[in-house]
């Protein structure tokens, strides 16, 4: 099982590789992702991802238009996917949610939260 951590800031994606990391989630089973595109390559090119951990602003493709993508491909239609994003205006959640983002997480993200909310999906 992995789980993919997409975000065009090295910053976030650590912050999150290490809340990862606290869950004992292996190392070799997060792979990481700078933009929509890089990611939409390894979701094509690997079949174990099971978790998406997404950012919406990012350069090339962002994170909506990714998850747009990923939504209408078979066998990511059930993929929980969790986006962690700045924009917190409810109407960007909506628009997350109606695109098929499973949960929502407000930067600047907390271990607990951000832990919590993956947790969760772990578990099903
Ligand atoms: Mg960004």
């Amino acid at each position: 099982m992995a789980i993919l951590v997409v975000d065009d800031s090295r910053l976030y994606r650590n912050i999150i590789k290490n809340v990862l990391a606290e869950r004992n989630m292996a190392d070799e089973g997060i792979l990481d992702a700078g933009d929509g595109s890089e990611a939409l390559s390894i979701l094509l090119e690997r079949e174990d991802i099971s978790l998406l951990l997404v950012d919406w602003n990012m350069p090339k493709m962002n994170g909506l238009d990714l998850v747009k993508k990923i939504r209408e491909m078979d066998r990511y239609k059930t993929m929980p996917i969790v986006m962690i994003t700045s924009e917190a205006a409810r109407y960007n959640v909506m628009e997350a949610l109606k695109a098929g983002v499973s949960d929502y997480v407000v930067k600047p993200i907390t271990g607990r939260i951000l832990g919590n909310k993956i947790d969760a999906f772990l578990q099903r």
